[in-house]
């Protein structure tokens, strides 16, 4: 009934401000860390000027550390100027065959050093009304934490779906999975099912933050299907750009 309702807004206010008060701790401790471990291994290389080998050792460490800084510092300020973004006003055409080739290039690097492998399908000829720019980021982003969470000799599939009303591109990855009870909860900033996995792939844990933002701002959605021990496919879904769409774009 109403009652019902309203307490379930209110427990869901709560747990939005919560959130919003969560973030700048979590932004605190998150720049705090890679700025700490710099200062220390900063010192243990003073420490250890006569020995070449280990600094070598400490100073790869430090570029380690300052790429983690900015990961994380891009990551805010690409979630600063999509979150709250009014939908587009001026989308343009995209076409979805060069975004997932870029896509798939930029992991390709890790994804061949740990035997996994790319596929794309679907996507030639295939366009979409939005920021090429964003609509990259996304898929980009997705892609990144499919190779992240996968163990070696898997596959990473993006396919392209034309359906009636959308533009479906999905991710899906043969990985560890999601746990059911976490599944709502990754699109939260900093909300990581591992920490400890996250910032070991190089993670800011504002990655899928970005995605639905990103995809809010398309008028569109991500969606994920996930099974512990399995793999998990995210889906982009985006409005599908018939004459009437480009019109309505246009107003
Ligand atoms: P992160 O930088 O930690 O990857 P994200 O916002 O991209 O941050 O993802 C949030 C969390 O969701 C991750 O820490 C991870 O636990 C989980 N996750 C995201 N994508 C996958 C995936 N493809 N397979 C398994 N877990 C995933």
């Amino acid at each position: 009934g109403l009652v019902l309702v309203l307490a379930e807004d209110q427990t869901e206010h709560r747990r939005v401000e919560a959130v919003r008060r969560d973030f700048v701790a979590n932004i605190s401790h998150e720049l705090k860390t890679p700025v700490g471990a710099l200062s220390l291994l900063a010192e243990t290389v003073q420490d250890a000027s006569d020995d070449p080998e280990a600094v070598r050792r400490f100073t790869d460490r430090m570029q380690t550390e300052a790429s983690r800084l900015t990961a994380l510092i891009q990551d805010l300020i690409t979630l600063s100027r999509i979150q709250g973004a009014e939908p587009m006003a001026e989308p343009t055409r995209v076409d979805l065959g060069a975004v997932v080739d870029e896509a798939l290039d930029a992991v390709r690097m890790p994804a061949d050093a740990n035997g996994i492998e790319l596929v794309g399908s679907g996507a030639e000829g295939i366009t979409v009304l939005g920021d090429e720019g964003l609509l990259g980021t996304a898929l980009r982003n997705l892609i990144a934490n499919a190779v992240s969470y996968s163990p070696k000799d898997t596959r990473v599939a993006v396919s392209v779906a034309v359906t009636r009303s959308t533009v479906d591109i999905s991710v899906a990855d043969q990985g560890i999975g999601i746990p059911q009870q976490d599944l709502e909860r990754i699109f939260e900033r900093f909300y990581r099912v591992d920490a400890a996995r996250s910032r070991a792939t190089g993670g800011t844990g504002l990655g899928l933050a970005i995605v639905k933002h990103i995809m809010t701002h398309h008028r569109g959605e991500v969606t994920v299907w996930s099974k512990e021990g399995s793999g998990s496919t995210f889906t982009l879904r985006l409005p599908r750009p018939d004459d009437r769409g480009l019109d309505a774009a246009r107003n």
